[in-house]
């Protein structure tokens, strides 16, 4: 059994892809999976995300506006990997999901657009995963078009990211025109062919030494001259590869590549089995937990209600981190103090669900859910009691006031609120001094209010009034007896309280947070909530 367990542990690989929408990365998750062999022709996922009418059981909202609300788990093998990819919500309009999707991965997949570079959405979510401390491995897609030069790109990186970067490989021709990447590591050239295809196919390609006198010819003479002049440099002046810098998220292994023609798919995948970290140890109350610790233990990340509007079924996600999953099990939810009996788990390739029978550390379940669980909660083996850690407060970013349009359903509205709040889908405040006929709500993204607004409307039977308000900046207060009613400079910004009632201050814009900050100096303000 242990040994059993460690090997499965050894050969898993959880990880989301981050990018900026548009970058490719439905392209790149698609192209993953033809070469895992779990599709045949590369174009399924993409006709999933076109014809998400057809899929009935998926939410209302999701099929209106052809996104992805929510995120997804797809698992398949590759060369006797397990890989585990966890899908964010590719749209503009993220969510706090995103980010607590990266608190249940063991690395992530940087994606950028060789055209555009590091975009805005990249960024806040390498902020994410750069506090967490997860490797980074970076993919430069759309080599296939004109782009900025690899150089450059590296540059931008380390400029606007601050990590390093060390690429694996190299590209080799001109802008616009790439015809192989070169492999650092085996000073080995891999050229690929175009078969016209589209990439519907896994890419053949030649891979030989860099000194084969074939390639200069085949590649021309100024093209390979062009490569070691390249190489040459990157190895004198560039960062070396230490593979605990990765790992500490500190320098990020970069690859070159097109998604759409497959070109460096396969490299890249393989490169990045080898490097990335199987799943790794998680802090708790009652310390670090080895996966290959034989105790069951597992955190709920993320709640999706509704994906079957007749059932009204509400799904945990949960992350195993410890120990073996058989179906059926009795494990302790410890919250709640209650021992639950897991008879309806769920696993999940695209939006196909299926039952399981067993599941490791690393793998992600989907959970019925009688309505006890929350973001961030802990199952363990029955008889054994330990926490994981909080999950992060993720700061919301826009806010609105709300109130039900009908005043008699004020109950429902009530209860609608908290119960989505409770779920993680929007943080809930009150203005200070108001009874609860009103609502502030914070999110990271504009989508989570157009959730809210359509699931009290489905599942509680209440309209909303909703009023969006000008503020961009959450702070929550401390220090030794405030009185907040002698706050100073406080004209153009908002009090409210959180759920726990602790008091938070909201701002327009920083220059007014720092305004406020100044008149007040006994009190700090901060980004998340003290004790959390
Ligand atoms: P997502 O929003 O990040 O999921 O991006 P998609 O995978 O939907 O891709 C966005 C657009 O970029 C689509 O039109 C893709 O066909 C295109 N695309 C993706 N990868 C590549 C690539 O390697 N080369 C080129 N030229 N286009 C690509």
């Amino acid at each position: 059994m242990t040994i059993d367990l460690t090997k499965e542990i050894q050969r898993r690989r959880t990880f989301a892809i981050i990018s900026h929408p548009d970058a490719g990365k439905t392209t790149l998750t698609e192209k993953l999976l033809l070469y895992g062999g779990a599709i045949h022709l590369a174009g399924s996922v993409k006709a999933r995300k076109a014809q998400r009418h057809a899929v009935s059981d998926w939410m209302e909202i999701e099929k209106q506006r052809g996104i992805s609300v929510t995120s997804s788990v797809l698992q398949f093998d590759y060369n006797g990997y397990r890989i585990n990819i966890l899908d964010t919500p590719g749209h503009e309009d993220f969510s706090e999901d995103t980010y607590r999707t990266l608190m249940a991965v063991d690395s992530a997949v940087m994606l950028i657009d060789a055209a555009k570079g590091v975009e805005a959405q990249t960024k806040k979510l390498f902020k994410v995963c750069k506090q967490r401390g997860i490797p980074i491995f970076t993919f430069v897609n759309k080599l296939d078009r004109h782009g900025k030069s690899a150089f450059e790109l590296m540059e931008e990186i380390e400029k606007v990211l601050g990590i390093q970067a060390y690429p694996m490989n190299w590209p080799i021709g001109v802008d616009g025109n790439y015809q192989g990447v070169y492999n650092r590591q085996l000073a080995q050239i891999e050229l690929f062919q175009n078969d016209g295809s589209h990439g519907q196919w896994v890419m053949p390609s030649v891979i030989g030494s860099v000194d084969d006198p074939a390639f200069t010819e085949i590649i021309g003479k100024d093209i390979h001259q062009a490569l070691c002049d390249d190489i040459a440099l990157l190895d004198m002046a560039g960062e070396t590869f230490d593979i605990k810098r990765v790992l500490r998220g500190e320098l990020t292994p970069m690859f070159f590549g097109s998604a759409m023609t497959n070109f460096g798919v396969r490299p890249f995948l393989e490169e990045f089995l080898r490097l990335a970290p199987p799943p790794t140890p998680r802090l708790s109350t009652a310390g670090p937990v080895e996966p290959d610790n034989e105790l069951f233990s597992a955190f709920v990340f993320k709640i999706q209600a509704n994906m079957n509007p007749a059932h009204r079924d509400r799904l945990a996600f949960i992350r195993i981190c410890s120990g073996k999953f058989t179906r059926g099990m009795s494990v302790y939810h410890v919250r709640s103090g209650k021992t639950l009996k897991l008879t309806q788990p769920q696993q999940f390739l695209a939006q196909d669900r299926s039952i399981i029978e067993e599941a490791y550390p690393g793998d992600i379940v989907g959970l019925f859910d009688p309505g006890i669980f929350s973001i961030g909660d802990t199952l363990v083996a029955e008889g054994h009691t330990l926490a994981f850690e909080d999950f992060p407060v993720f700061p919301p970013e826009r806010f609105a006031r709300v109130q039900a349009k009908d005043t008699m359903k004020r109950k429902q509205f009530v209860k609608g609120v908290t119960q989505l709040a409770q779920e993680g889908a929007v943080q809930v405040f009150r203005q200070l001094d108001a009874g609860f006929e009103s609502f502030i709500i914070g999110a990271v993204g504009q989508l989570q209010f157009e959730v809210l607004q359509y699931r009290l409307k489905h599942e509680y039977g209440v309209e909303l009034m909703f009023q969006p308000l000008p503020y961009e900046l959450a702070r929550w207060l401390e220090a030794e007896d405030i009185d907040l009613k002698t706050l100073r400079g406080m004209d153009r910004s908002m009090l409210v309280r959180d759920g726990r009632e602790r008091p938070v201050a909201l701002f327009t814009n920083e220059w007014s947070l720092r305004f406020v900050e100044e008149h007040n100096p006994k009190v700090r303000f901060l980004p998340a909530p003290p004790d959390a």
